[in-house]
Protein backbone atom coordinates (compact mmCIF):
# COMPACT_ATOMS: atom_id res chain seq x y z
CA UNK A 1 0.00 0.00 0.00
CA UNK A 2 1.19 3.31 -1.03
CA UNK A 3 0.63 5.77 2.15
CA UNK A 4 1.66 9.44 1.12
CA UNK A 5 3.62 10.74 4.42
CA UNK A 6 4.60 14.28 3.29
CA UNK A 7 2.60 15.91 6.08
CA UNK A 8 5.23 14.29 8.50
CA UNK A 9 8.13 15.31 6.34
CA UNK A 10 7.20 18.58 5.85
CA UNK A 11 6.07 19.20 9.91
CA UNK A 12 8.46 19.34 12.34
CA UNK A 13 8.03 16.90 15.16
CA UNK A 14 4.77 15.60 13.62
CA UNK A 15 4.07 12.22 14.70
CA UNK A 16 1.25 10.00 13.16
CA UNK A 17 0.02 6.20 13.76
CA UNK A 18 -1.42 4.64 10.95
CA UNK A 19 -3.12 1.04 11.01
CA UNK A 20 -2.47 -0.45 7.40
CA UNK A 21 -3.45 -3.14 5.68
CA UNK A 22 -0.85 -6.16 4.41
CA UNK A 23 -1.18 -6.37 0.18
CA UNK A 24 1.39 -9.25 0.36
CA UNK A 25 -0.05 -12.20 0.02
CA UNK A 26 2.74 -14.46 -0.48
CA UNK A 27 6.60 -14.29 0.58
CA UNK A 28 9.08 -14.69 -2.18
CA UNK A 29 12.74 -14.80 -1.91
CA UNK A 30 15.83 -16.94 -3.34
CA UNK A 31 14.16 -19.79 -0.97
CA UNK A 32 10.97 -19.53 -2.67
CA UNK A 33 7.83 -18.93 -2.46
CA UNK A 34 5.82 -19.09 1.08
CA UNK A 35 1.84 -18.38 1.01
CA UNK A 36 1.03 -15.90 3.69
CA UNK A 37 -1.90 -17.68 5.04
CA UNK A 38 -2.72 -15.13 7.63
CA UNK A 39 -2.22 -11.12 8.55
CA UNK A 40 -3.45 -8.62 11.06
CA UNK A 41 -3.06 -4.74 9.86
CA UNK A 42 0.70 -3.87 10.54
CA UNK A 43 0.72 -1.10 13.58
CA UNK A 44 3.50 1.92 12.33
CA UNK A 45 3.60 4.68 14.25
CA UNK A 46 5.94 7.53 12.44
CA UNK A 47 7.79 10.38 13.80
CA UNK A 48 9.30 13.06 12.64
CA UNK A 49 12.33 14.10 15.03
CA UNK A 50 13.34 17.69 14.50
CA UNK A 51 12.85 17.85 10.95
CA UNK A 52 16.06 15.62 10.80
CA UNK A 53 15.07 11.94 10.77
CA UNK A 54 11.96 10.05 10.17
CA UNK A 55 11.51 7.42 12.30
CA UNK A 56 9.55 4.75 11.93
CA UNK A 57 8.41 1.94 14.11
CA UNK A 58 5.89 -0.92 14.63
CA UNK A 59 4.99 -4.02 13.73
CA UNK A 60 3.42 -7.26 11.64
CA UNK A 61 1.87 -10.37 12.55
CA UNK A 62 1.84 -12.81 10.23
CA UNK A 63 1.36 -16.39 9.40
CA UNK A 64 3.38 -18.03 6.52
CA UNK A 65 3.53 -21.51 5.62
CA UNK A 66 7.16 -23.00 5.71
CA UNK A 67 8.56 -26.44 5.24
CA UNK A 68 9.66 -28.35 7.92
CA UNK A 69 13.95 -27.90 7.57
CA UNK A 70 13.97 -31.84 8.03
CA UNK A 71 11.03 -33.61 6.61
CA UNK A 72 9.53 -30.40 4.40
CA UNK A 73 6.38 -30.66 4.97
CA UNK A 74 4.38 -27.32 5.35
CA UNK A 75 4.44 -26.02 8.79
CA UNK A 76 2.30 -22.60 9.63
CA UNK A 77 4.25 -20.18 10.85
CA UNK A 78 3.77 -17.44 13.08
CA UNK A 79 6.43 -14.28 12.58
CA UNK A 80 6.22 -11.65 14.59
CA UNK A 81 8.08 -8.55 12.36
CA UNK A 82 9.02 -5.91 14.08
CA UNK A 83 9.78 -3.07 12.11
CA UNK A 84 12.24 -0.41 13.18
CA UNK A 85 13.49 2.24 10.49
CA UNK A 86 15.34 5.69 10.95
CA UNK A 87 15.65 7.53 7.67
CA UNK A 88 17.34 11.07 6.82
CA UNK A 89 15.71 13.97 6.24
CA UNK A 90 17.57 16.47 3.35
CA UNK A 91 15.83 19.14 2.24
CA UNK A 92 12.15 18.05 2.65
CA UNK A 93 13.52 14.89 0.92
CA UNK A 94 13.52 11.36 2.62
CA UNK A 95 17.02 9.31 2.22
CA UNK A 96 17.41 5.48 4.06
CA UNK A 97 21.02 4.57 4.89
CA UNK A 98 21.06 1.43 2.75
CA UNK A 99 20.30 1.32 -0.72
CA UNK A 100 17.66 -1.35 -0.09
CA UNK A 101 15.84 1.76 1.96
CA UNK A 102 15.14 3.92 -1.51
CA UNK A 103 12.88 1.00 -2.73
CA UNK A 104 9.88 1.83 -0.12
CA UNK A 105 9.96 5.13 -0.68
CA UNK A 106 8.96 6.88 -3.82
CA UNK A 107 8.98 10.21 -3.40
CA UNK A 108 7.09 11.16 -0.26
CA UNK A 109 5.29 8.03 -0.41
CA UNK A 110 5.73 5.11 1.36
CA UNK A 111 5.50 1.49 -0.02
CA UNK A 112 4.94 -0.35 3.08
CA UNK A 113 4.73 -3.93 1.63
CA UNK A 114 7.83 -3.25 0.03
CA UNK A 115 9.03 -1.88 3.86
CA UNK A 116 7.14 -5.30 4.79
CA UNK A 117 8.84 -7.32 2.85
CA UNK A 118 12.68 -6.14 3.79
CA UNK A 119 11.56 -6.61 7.60
CA UNK A 120 10.56 -10.05 6.70
CA UNK A 121 13.67 -11.05 4.92
CA UNK A 122 15.36 -9.65 8.34
CA UNK A 123 13.88 -11.30 10.43
CA UNK A 124 13.24 -14.48 8.43
CA UNK A 125 13.49 -17.87 10.77
CA UNK A 126 16.54 -20.25 10.17
CA UNK A 127 15.27 -23.35 10.91
CA UNK A 128 11.00 -24.51 10.85
CA UNK A 129 10.33 -27.93 12.03
CA UNK A 130 7.15 -29.57 12.22
CA UNK A 131 7.90 -31.27 15.33
CA UNK A 132 10.90 -30.56 17.93
CA UNK A 133 11.91 -33.95 17.46
CA UNK A 134 11.20 -34.52 13.68
CA UNK A 135 13.05 -37.21 11.87
CA UNK A 136 13.13 -36.19 8.32
CA UNK A 137 13.23 -37.72 5.48
CA UNK A 138 14.98 -41.43 4.46
CA UNK A 139 18.44 -40.37 2.64
CA UNK A 140 18.73 -43.28 1.10
CA UNK A 141 14.92 -43.46 -0.51
CA UNK A 142 13.28 -40.19 0.51
CA UNK A 143 10.10 -41.52 2.78
CA UNK A 144 9.33 -39.52 5.51
CA UNK A 145 10.62 -40.96 8.65
CA UNK A 146 8.04 -39.62 10.76
CA UNK A 147 5.29 -42.26 8.94
CA UNK A 148 7.50 -44.81 10.42
CA UNK A 149 10.99 -46.71 9.58
CA UNK A 150 11.05 -47.47 5.72
CA UNK A 151 13.26 -50.22 6.16
CA UNK A 152 16.59 -48.71 4.73
CA UNK A 153 20.18 -49.22 6.13
CA UNK A 154 20.83 -45.70 7.28
CA UNK A 155 23.57 -45.03 10.12
CA UNK A 156 22.32 -42.07 11.92
CA UNK A 157 18.20 -42.51 13.66
CA UNK A 158 19.04 -40.12 16.47
CA UNK A 159 17.07 -36.28 15.78
CA UNK A 160 20.29 -35.24 17.20
CA UNK A 161 22.13 -36.83 14.00
CA UNK A 162 19.13 -35.05 12.48
CA UNK A 163 20.30 -31.65 13.43
CA UNK A 164 23.50 -32.37 12.47
CA UNK A 165 22.22 -32.90 8.91
CA UNK A 166 20.25 -29.55 8.80
CA UNK A 167 23.32 -27.97 8.97
CA UNK A 168 24.79 -30.10 6.16
CA UNK A 169 21.90 -28.56 4.09
CA UNK A 170 22.80 -25.59 4.93
CA UNK A 171 26.20 -26.19 3.42
CA UNK A 172 25.00 -27.23 0.01
CA UNK A 173 22.26 -24.11 -0.46
CA UNK A 174 25.49 -21.91 -0.43
ZN1 LIG B 1 9.35 -32.27 9.89
ZN1 LIG C 1 14.46 -45.25 3.11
Amino acid sequence: MLIDISDIISSENKERTLEVSVGLTSFESRLGKFPIIQKSPMELQIVNRENKSLLIHGKADLGVMIPCSRCLKEVATDLHVPIDKELTIEASEVRGEEPEDTVFLEGTCLDTDRLLYGEILMNWPMKVLCSKDCRGICRVCGADLNAGDCGCQRTELDPRMASIQDIFNKFKEV
